[in-house]
């Protein structure tokens, strides 16, 4: 059965599928790159998604992955890459080892585990690079970078034997064009990330904004995440097309939120910023026809 609960935000041709509530679910997929950032509970139009990237252990952002590695075996899939903080890769596989004495099967998994700095190629010219945040011990944030190889301007007008004749001398006829694609923090709060240019320049940026209010500011502090008024001052020097805002909590009142970004941001700032989750939709109420259904049980 299709999951009902996914929301779907495009921005010009990138779409994100995804479900995001701070302390309940987190999972934003970019089908198109292949990549989901966190895999929330495993939602089931997420499956197809061959590349996981893990910010960090805790259950709201990884509930999932044994039925994500398990349903991928069971439906005859290539087994999932799971990218994840070096720290947690032995306690992943104690899991999956474990739901295999339960289950009887342990799904087979790619699992490769990242630290600060490195970077990993998913696919041709499709790289993620990880860099720590300032959550828990060793939580990662990913940059999805395209990296091609450029002719130089100066060989532009020369016809291609000319510049394959200079190849075969030697010449270093390209230079390398890194494409900062998207950003995702996972969850956080201030730290030095916030200088790296992979994150500044990044098309989009998905970072999480747990709290609005101005009372919850200690408990931003204690959980470790990103209160508004951080981001606040944070994005005006940032470059990115676009700011996605995931993690809110379900007592913010979605509608006071975005009254708060357009009073406090400037014009230009406020217009790129986007709420994953315009509403919350995990508890909808039934419709007529399912709730008459009901009533007919
Ligand atoms: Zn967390």
């Amino acid at each position: 059965m299709a999951n009902r609960n996914l929301t779907r935000l495009t921005l010009d041709k990138t779409e994100l599928l995804g479900y995001s509530v701070g302390g309940e679910e987190t999972v934003v997929a970019i089908p198109t790159l292949n990549v989901c950032f966190d895999i929330g509970k495993a939602p089931e139009e997420l499956l197809t998604v061959d590349n996981v990237l893990l910010t960090h252990g805790h259950m709201d952002h990884a509930a999932g992955i044994a039925y994500y590695f398990s349903q991928r075996n069971f439906r005859e899939m290539a087994p999932g890459r799971l990218l994840l903080p070096a720290r947690l890769a032995p306690a992943i596989e104690q899991l999956l080892e474990c739901w295999g004495h339960l289950d009887g099967t342990t799904p087979p998994a790619r699992i490769i585990p990242m630290e600060h700095g490195q970077e990993y190629e998913v696919r041709r010219n499709l790289f993620v690079f990880a860099f720590a945040t300032n959550h828990c011990d060793d939580s990662l944030g990913y940059t999805v970078i395209e990296r091609r190889q450029k002719l130089k301007d100066e060989y532009y007008e020369l016809p291609g034997a000319q510049i394959a004749k200079l190849r075969k001398e030697g010449v270093q006829v390209t230079y390398t064009l890194n494409l900062p694609l998207v950003t995702y923090l996972g969850d956080t709060m201030s730290g030095d990330f916030e200088n790296l240019a992979c994150v500044r320049q990044s098309r989009i940026l998905i970072a999480e904004c747990t709290f609005f209010e101005q009372d919850h500011h200690g408990r931003a502090q204690a959980g470790r995440h990103y209160h508004f008024d951080q981001l606040a001052e944070l994005l005006p020097k940032l470059d990115n097309e676009y700011i996605v805002l995931t993690h809110l909590s379900r007592r913010t009142d979605i509608r006071s939120a975005i009254k708060m970004v357009q009073e406090r941001l400037p014009e230009d700032i406020s217009r790129r910023v986007k709420f994953l989750m315009e509403r919350p939709r995990r508890f909808r109420q039934p419709n007529k026809e399912e709730a008459a259904q009901n009533s007919t049980q």
